[in-house]
């Protein structure tokens, strides 16, 4: 961080956006267009949300990189097909600055409050500076808050401990012997990043993934050569790379169409190259394909195979100071110990505490289940929008395209509220009947019916993704509902 971004403070405005990652620059670059003053808020010191703090070893994105970035500026500059988190933190700060959207973010500033009072939000951070905001925007991203696992004796580790989502790249790993807790996304690129350069690496599977099995091959030097000359070129590549992604990501809500059976038989095929059928048989998944989250990697099923890398199924029983017991009573000893388990997936804008009309907090708003306006807006939340917000599509899609629509649509409503000086939000009847429908679509779903637990459910059972498409998300979102929302002027 510079020094010219340390000494930046907040003062009042007519919009806020809460987060600096992919959706806050999308919004903020749409708002800047209008020339509405705004400013963004960031906890971290750097710009790009998830790829500013995720670094642990091997982190990546599995969505192919052409096609991993705003429509308007595909990234060219991806050396492979999926593109590293340095990669990608480069393209969204390079991004933000090219916009000017850079120059409006204020770092190291973590909202705690957020209070509509007078016809205005009132937003207070950590450090207790309040300012005043006829519009707010929360754009602070999903998978944010890491869920530290409740195992006995994690706190008596001797080794270096940390969450993967709070890895500190500067530790070396080169000769130590590594455990990791996990194998989602993050686990099974940390486990393919390690193998060969850590002295030995255990894996602690609770239940197993899927892999699709995908090389992340290099980028060939003529097209991103071309890419980078021709911005023509590169929106072509956008888009049949779009298409591709597509395909994949639309099998999870067409279980029976030819997409998924593409897609299971390479999934399939790559689960047989195992060549032990015991860690076959404890790499196979108990539940239908699609149901977690797909792990794309061409390099887990390689590296867990190799006699350096042990696959340990039996439970996690203990975290003793040398390393980990497990129900079988072996410690599996250890100088490092990552835990790839996840995040607490519901917290949406929380646990920033929101206070509406009338006082209604957000956590009495959604009690019973997340009332949320085609993801975007919330019902006795006047002026708060939302980018990725509850029921945003979910499955392995690229959710740079729904964050794009949502910012566009939100835009739109913040244009009219400060135009129109007026209060903007959603009919609270309205909002629980479209959300009923899309509830009792998703519960039809795989990820609700495939057999197996996974961060798209909520304490229900009913996936917090939408089975919408791409498409669908951007037909729901073209034209303004007015009919839906509640206008009252402030
Ligand atoms: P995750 O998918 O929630 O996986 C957490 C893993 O930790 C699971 O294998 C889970 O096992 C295990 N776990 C949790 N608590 C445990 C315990 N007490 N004992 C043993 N195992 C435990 O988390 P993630 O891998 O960080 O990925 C989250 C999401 O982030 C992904 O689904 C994806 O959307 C995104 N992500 C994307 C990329 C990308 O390349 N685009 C990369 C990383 C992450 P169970 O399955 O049994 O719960």
């Amino acid at each position: 961080m510079t020094d010219h971004q340390r000494s930046r403070t907040r003062t009042d405005s007519s919009v806020l956006i809460i987060g600096a990652g992919p959706g806050g620059i999308a919004v903020a670059e749409r708002v800047a267009d209008l020339g509405i003053d705004f400013v963004v808020v960031e906890r971290a010191a750097g710009l790009g949300g998830t790829w500013y703090q995720n670094r642990y070893p091997g982190v990546g994105c599995d969505v192919p990189a052409h096609y991993y970035s705003y429509s308007t500026d595909p990234n060219a500059a991806a050396t492979t097909l999926f593109a590293s988190g340095a990669e990608l933190r480069a393209y969204f700060e390079d991004h933000a600055r090219r916009t000017g959207v850079a120059e409006h973010v204020v770092h190291d500033t973590e909202v705690t409050d957020l209070d509509w009072e007078d016809g205005a939000w009132t937003v207070t951070s950590a450090d207790g500076q309040r300012t005043r905001h006829r519009a707010v925007v929360g754009a602070t991203g999903r998978l944010n808050r890491a869920k530290v696992p409740d195992i006995a004796g994690l706190d008596r580790f001797a080794g270096v401990l940390a969450h993967s989502s709070d890895w500190d790249p500067s530790e070396d790993l080169a000769g130590k012997r590594v455990a990791v807790v996990g194998t989602g996304s993050s686990g099974a690129q940390i486990v393919s990043a390690l193998a060969g350069t850590a002295s030995t690496v255990t894996v602690f599977q609770r239940t197993a993934s899927w892999v699709m099995p995908v090389p992340n091959e290099p980028i060939p030097e003529e097209l991103r050569a071309a890419m980078l000359a021709s911005p023509e070129r590169a929106r072509e590549q956008y888009r049949a790379t779009e298409a591709f992604v597509r395909g994949i990501a639309e099998a999870s809500i067409d279980p029976d169409g030819p997409g998924a059976r593409a897609r299971d038989a390479q999934i399939r095929a790559g689960l047989e190259s195992v060549a032990d059928p015991a860690l076959r048989r404890a790499l196979t998944p108990d539940y239908a394909i699609g149901c977690k989250r797909i792990v794309f990697s061409g390099t887990f099923l390689t590296a867990v195979q190799r006699p350096d890398v042990q696959l340990v199924t039996s439970r996690i029983t203990e975290v003793e100071p040398t390393g980990v017991r497990t129900a079988d009573g072996a410690l599996h000893e250890a100088d490092v110990l990552i835990l790839a388990t996840g995040f607490h997936a519901d917290n949406y804008l929380r646990p920033i505490r929101v206070r509406g009309a009338d006082g209604i907090t957000l956590d009495e708003l959604w009690a019973d289940s997340f009332l949320s306006y085609k993801s975007v807006a919330l019902p006795e939340m006047p002026n708060l929008f939302l980018v990725n917000g509850p029921y945003t599509p979910g499955g392995s899609t690229n959710v740079l395209a729904a964050i794009e629509e949502h910012a566009g649509y939100v835009v739109r409503l913040v244009e009219h509220a400060l135009t129109e000086h007026v209060a903007v939000r959603p009919d609270t009847a309205r909002t629980r009947e479209l959300l009923e429908a899309v509830r009792a679509e998703a519960r039809r779903t795989v990820w609700a019916t495939g057999g197996c637990d996974s961060w798209y459910l909520d304490a229900s059972g009913t996936p917090l993704v939408s089975p919408m498409t791409i498409d669908e998300v951007a037909a729901d979102l073209r034209e303004v509902a007015w009919g839906d929302l509640v206008v009252t002027p402030v």
